[in-house]
């Protein structure tokens, strides 16, 4: 895929659609902004008017919880008009349809699309043919990439263990149907994190990951070791063709993580989860909520991190000079 295509010609954010190849200082750029927004404490009374007559519209062809709301709060705080299509998969196809559905709704003068999508590279193409005020955010295509999860994440590793060189981070569960996973890996070497390990079965790791410069490891033994962080994965059940495992119940007796497997493999790890999670499967559910469970502050990071890539996208390449859009 081209990861050109999401900075303009002046190396400016004009599409975020991957964290691969995304230079350093937009991640820093991004993170920093996103602490401008979370700021100290209550930002809920803080409504910026960075975003006011603009329009994003959220195109979800996949279900999402965390994701699309957050990108609504998002959005509003931005002082933005927000649309929510959740469009239903079985009555749309690849190709034109898509494309139909772009063209339609930036003939209603729109100027995000936040896209999610089943499909690998759907939020490349919607950028590819956007028109040129037309801005698309990635908020997860396939297997592929999950920009601003990963974001989330590594802003939320940095707000409690902030020299990422020292870290060693465990990522456990299925590799194979995770874009999490993939950007996650992306940031995490993009900020020089010591090592990064992903830990599975066999049959949930992509062949060649360790191209991207990660330790594989088929026991929690020989990955949680050491490690700093934990960031467990839901098992993606709606994008396995087959059988991948004998029984989610066998996965849960090699590969869940209890409190007590915690305390016993990496008692200082903190614990991380895009959710939604699988209670019981990839995760006990006495660890879901509560130290050393960051699942809930990811969530809520999730609102200023949006925040800081709309704004960024969106506000700092073509400001609206008093109230009114430029393009
Ligand atoms: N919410 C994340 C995603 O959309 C992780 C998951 O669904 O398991 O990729």
């Amino acid at each position: 895929m081209n990861t050109h295509l999401q900075l303009d010609e002046r190396g400016r954010l004009r599409h975020l659609l991957t964290l691969e190849g995304l230079p350093r200082e937009h991640l820093l750029e991004l993170l920093d902004r996103a602490e401008s927004f979370a700021g100290a404490g209550d930002n809920r009374s803080k409504k910026h008017p960075l975003l006011h007559g603009r329009t994003v519209v959220n195109l979800f062809f996949e279900p999402s919880t965390r994701t699309r709301t957050t990108f609504e709060i998002a959005a509003k705080r931005l002082s933005a008009d927000v649309i929510n299509l959740q469009v239903d998969a079985s009555s749309t196809s690849k190709g034109e349809t898509l494309l139909d559905t772009l063209k339609t709704l930036e003939a209603m003068q729109v100027d995000l699309f936040v896209v999610r999508h089943q499909a690998s590279g759907a939020a490349h193409f919607f950028a590819a043919h956007a028109g040129p005020g037309v801005a698309v955010l990635n908020a997860g295509d396939g297997r592929h990439a999950h920009p601003t999860q990963a974001l989330l994440d590594v802003f939320t590793i940095r707000r409690h263990r902030p020299d990422f060189r020292k870290l060693t981070v465990a990522i456990v569960g299925d590799v194979l149907h995770s874009r999490v996973a993939r950007s996650d890996i992306h940031a995490l070497h993009t900020f020089g994190v010591r090592e990064i390990r992903v830990v599975a079965p066999r049959t949930l790791i992509p062949a060649g990951i360790e191209t991207l410069g990660v330790r594989v490891c088929h026991t929690l033994q020989a990955g949680l070791t050491g490690a700093d962080i934990v960031m467990l994965l839901r098992l993606q059940k709606e994008r396995m063709v087959g059988a991948f495992l004998p029984s989610t119940a066998e996965f849960h007796r090699d590969f869940g993580l209890t409190a007590e497997r915690l305390a016993k493999l990496a008692p200082e790890a903190l614990l991380m989860h895009p959710g939604p999670i699988n209670r019981g499967v990839e995760i006990g559910g006495e660890l879901a909520y509560g130290a050393p469970s960051l699942i809930l502050e990811q969530v809520s990071h999730g609102i200023a991190v949006r925040m800081a890539a709309m704004a960024m996208i969106i506000h700092d390449r073509n400001p609206v000079a008093k109230g009114r859009r430029t393009r």
